[in-house]
């Protein structure tokens, strides 16, 4: 059986013509899935009758299951998906005035093993199909539509975050047509602004995005030299920080807003001096048109790191705006309910033993960083 969830409309018109259809039948049940969020062929009531009957046979529209389902004081809403073989992604809706945010999932698990992200601390299990990426967002526009009871056409959603769990470009293949069924008209019809991919500088993955499906970008730095990011982002061994501007640089050509988000998550005595804030200008003026979202760093039990005390956040971003850097601080959202950025954990069955290779290193990266080397 084929699960129609897999497919962007491009995907799916592929496959309905080998079935031999017409192509615009595919744009009609594309319709039917994403703007409507129906599952049952025999509703789609505009497909000939003879197509139904197909369709029945050889394909199906399956969500995720849902494991849980937690609703925070402040109407973040939080679902923990399982995805089979004792894994579970985590996808967060965050509502604000004017818009509402969801926070999709792109693995299970992450092999990049960030310091101090909880996702990261548990390993890579494997990756989520386009289908899985894409059930997130079905399931939640549709579920919320229903609870939120949004008139006929009014979405949930207006804005897609590739920040759950995960590294989305080191799952690029299924990234892609998930981002694009976003995109779709006849889908989510998010504009391009609207839906960022966020990355911890897989650089050649960046240059192809730029040409597949440029979206907005945000880039998680941390640290502002080699020698820091090599141990709280470890894949900046592999991608030094000259080539991660490079590419940041080279993306704004195609990119669909006229800058980059820099995340930088505040770890007490770690990277949050104001030291950090002026190598952070030196590093960035001139260079990239940026900028900067301070994100304070959301604790678990594993981590051993500390949250930057509020002052200390504030006066970082002071260096920054007086630099002429645009900086905001992120606000925590369901906090109350463990959906905060870098909280999400999900159920994974580590297959890369990534939690050795953290424990190892966590004798380094505790040292305070003084001075900048
Ligand atoms: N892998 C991608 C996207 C998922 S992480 C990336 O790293 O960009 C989304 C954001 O949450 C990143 O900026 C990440 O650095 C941040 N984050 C991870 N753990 C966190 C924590 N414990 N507290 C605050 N932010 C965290
Ligand atoms: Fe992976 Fe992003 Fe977490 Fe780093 S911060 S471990 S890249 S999910």
């Amino acid at each position: 059986m084929i699960n129609l969830l897999d497919f962007d409309r491009d995907g799916l018109t592929r496959w309905c013509v080998e079935q031999g259809e017409k192509p615009f039948r595919a744009t009609q049940l594309f319709r039917w899935i994403h703007q409507r969020g129906v599952a049952d062929f025999q509703a789609m009531s505009d497909l000939a009758k003879s197509l139904r009957q197909k369709l029945v046979g050889q394909a199906h529209v399956v969500g995720l299951p849902v494991v849980s389902e937690h609703v925070s004081r402040d109407g973040t809403v939080k679902w923990l998906f399982d995805v089979g073989g004792g894994n579970a992604v985590e996808t967060v809706f965050i509502p604000e005035d004017d818009r509402g945010t969801l926070c999709v999932s792109s693995q299970a698990g992450c092999a990049v093993g960030c310091r101090f992200c909880s996702t990261g601390h548990q390993g890579f299990s494997r990756n989520l199909s386009t289908g899985e990426i894409l059930a997130q967002l079905w399931h939640a526009e549709h579920h919320l539509r229903q609870r939120l009871n949004l008139p006929e056409g009014e979405r949930a959603i207006t804005n897609v975050v590739m920040m759950g769990m995960g590294e989305p470009l080191q799952n690029y293949g299924a990234l892609v047509p998930a981002l694009r069924a976003m995109l779709d008209d006849h889908g989510y019809g998010l504009s391009r602004r609207r839906v960022t991919v966020s990355t911890s500088g897989v650089v050649p993955m960046i240059e192809r995005l730029m040409v597949d499906c440029p979206v907005a970008l945000a880039v998680s730095l941390h640290a502002p030299h080699d020698t820091l990011r090599d141990e709280l982002v470890p894949i900046n061994r592999k991608y030094p920080l000259a080539e991660l501007l490079q590419a940041c640089k080279a993306y704004l050509d195609a990119a669909p807003r006229d800058f980059i988000t820099f995340e930088y998550c505040m770890l007490d005595g770690v990277n949050d001096q104001p030291e950090h804030a002026q190598a952070l200008l030196d590093l960035v003026r001139g260079r990239v048109a940026c900028k900067f979202n301070l994100i304070p760093f959301n604790p678990f039990p594993a981590s051993g790191l500390k949250r930057s005390p509020r002052e200390r956040v504030q006066a970082f971003a002071q260096v920054l705006q007086d630099g002429g850097i645009v900086t905001t601080i992120r606000k925590t959202r369901g906090d109350d309910i463990d959906a905060a950025c870098g909280q999400l954990a999900g159920e994974v069955q580590d297959r890369t033993r990534v939690q050795e290779r953290i424990g190892q290193r966590r004798s380094i990266a505790l040292q305070p960083v003084s001075g900048l080397s």
